[in-house]
């Protein structure tokens, strides 16, 4: 077979290369990294995490992002495999060794005998030559092929801002003011129900640490003026605007955690940092994504208690995030409609997180497998965690009365609000209330992706 080319080694390329490879398709993958950088990566390795460790919840059975891992999972995934070998633990949720796992990643890359990773940037559009490809390129695409795809697709370019957080060396946190638990001792994947870090705050260390960062002096980004924020990863400095209870309310809520040094003592507010590496000797504070200037970001986070020594082994940061008009240019198998074989994956369709960008390669490397194999691959069911990501981003199968492209496009997280509903047993719909109902309906939709998504593997073998 001829290859396909995939641009971009990140989330999303490394996984559709390992999905098109592991169909018997031979993979050139061109990644520039080790010839240009971008802003936020800091390694050559593939699948670079550039901010949070975390694959977020691994909770099948009631989480969104969970069920996708359990579905990427039964797909074989290369980044799933990589992130369960080097996971550190994180309460319920999945985090990785950031290092360990993209060098995971690199070498099962290096070592499979169709996959062919040339260091190289792509400066415009993929040649016609290469008719089978994707362009996963991530949100910070380099500007030439950038240029590209906004004069090709001749959509307005989309964008908006994304924000990093701070990451600290654990020995200089004080940790006889600090103590070790997960929210509510939540015990996930080799966790031991003391998996965060809490700094404690009184009222008037909050209110005087909420003036502060309200005061504190920002970057200025006035090229990018008028860009949004993604709503899921708002700066903190922009949240402590919002009013003053908004942080106790998000990333700074005491509740479920109960200070170990001072039990009867209610903390008003607590800081929580969370295991970056396998070692934990780095961890990084959860929330805090900002982009208050480096100088502010250290006197600011010192007010703290317990970090008022604490050393940063990187600081927070803002960039910009690049997407296209998904649901107009895009066909349901991620291909461009202006032009067959040309296929898009990851953050740049306009989906938002790791996990996400992932999955969103792992279709788009089994469709272009089975394009190249002459066979027919329908998407994953809209009722499956993917199909109802995909069916966000290309607008195919619409749930919402909204016509595709007509709707306003912002990027997305999986969640529950993309499935169709689903009915519950009338008797227990009947016998349950509040929580347990929603509890039980969250099982009943995860339990149906499941056996669906289990059709669509088998229809594939
Ligand atoms: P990437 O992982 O960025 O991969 C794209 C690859 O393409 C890169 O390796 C890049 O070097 C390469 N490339 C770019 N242009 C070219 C070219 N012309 N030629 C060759 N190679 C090229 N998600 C989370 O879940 N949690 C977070 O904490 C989080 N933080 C983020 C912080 C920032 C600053 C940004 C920008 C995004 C963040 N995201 C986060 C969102 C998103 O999940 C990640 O960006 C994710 O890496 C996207 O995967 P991807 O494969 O689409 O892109």
């Amino acid at each position: 077979h001829a290859p396909i080319h995939i641009i971009g080694g990140g989330l999303a390329g490394s996984e559709a290369a390992w999905q098109a490879a592991n169909a018997g398709i031979p993979v050139i993958l061109h990644e520039m990294r080790g010839v240009r950088g971008t802003d936020a990566h800091h390694t050559d390795g593939l699948a670079e995490l550039v901010c949070s460790n975390s694959f977020r919840s691994d909770d099948a059975q009631s989480n969104a992002v969970g069920l996708i891992h359990a579905e990427m999972r039964r797909a074989n995934s290369l980044i799933m495999a990589c992130a369960d070998a080097n996971q550190v633990p994180a309460g319920g949720a999945l985090a990785v060794d950031r290092v360990a796992f993209s060098q995971a990643v690199t070498q099962k890359l290096e070592e499979h005998p169709l996959v062919n990773i040339v260091r190289e940037e792509i400066t415009g559009l993929p040649p016609e030559a290469w008719d089978q490809a994707i362009i996963a390129s991530g949100p910070l695409t380099a500007p030439g092929l950038a240029e590209a795809i906004r004069s090709a697709t001749g959509a307005d370019a989309l964008a908006f801002f994304d924000a990093i957080a701070p990451i600290v060396h654990t020995e200089s946190i004080d940790m006889d003011i600090c103590w070790f638990q997960s929210r509510y001792d939540k015990v996930g994947p080799g966790g031991t129900g003391k998996d965060y870090i809490n700094c404690p705050m009184d009222k008037d260390q909050y209110l005087a640490f909420v003036q502060a960062l309200i005061d504190g002096e920002k970057t200025e980004f006035r090229e990018w003026e008028g860009t949004p924020y993604f709503d899921g990863c708002l700066p903190i400095e922009i949240m402590a605007e919002r009013g003053v209870e908004t942080l106790r309310h998000g990333p700074m809520k005491p509740m479920g955690l109960t200070n170990a040094h001072n039990p009867t003592v209610k903390a008003y507010a607590v800081v929580q940092l969370r295991q970056d590496n396998a070692l934990g000797t780095l961890y990084n504070m959860v929330g805090f994504q900002t982009k208050l200037k480096y100088a502010e970001q250290k006197r600011i986070f010192r007010m703290i208690p317990g970090l008022e020594n604490a050393e940063f082994a990187r600081l927070g940061g803002l960039h910009r995030n690049t997407y296209i008009n998904s649901p107009t240019l895009l066909d349901t198998s991620l291909q461009l409609k202006s032009r067959k074989g040309l296929r898009f994956a990851g953050q740049i369709t306009g989906c938002e997180g790791y996990v996400e960008s992932a999955s969103v390669g792992l279709m788009a490397g089994r469709f272009a497998a089975a394009a190249r194999l002459g066979k027919d691959l329908a998407p994953p069911p809209v009722t499956t965690a993917m199909g109802a990501l995909l069916n966000h981003i290309t607008g195919g199968h619409i749930i919402s009365h909204e016509e595709p492209g007509k709707r306003s496009f912002q990027p997305m997280n999986v969640n529950f609000g993309l499935f169709p509903p689903v009915e519950i047993p009338r008797e227990e719909g009947k016998r349950l209330r509040g929580k347990e109902k929603t509890t039980a309906k969250k099982h009943a939709l995860t339990a149906r992706a499941l056996v669906d998504f289990d059709a669509w593997i088998a229809q594939q073998q």
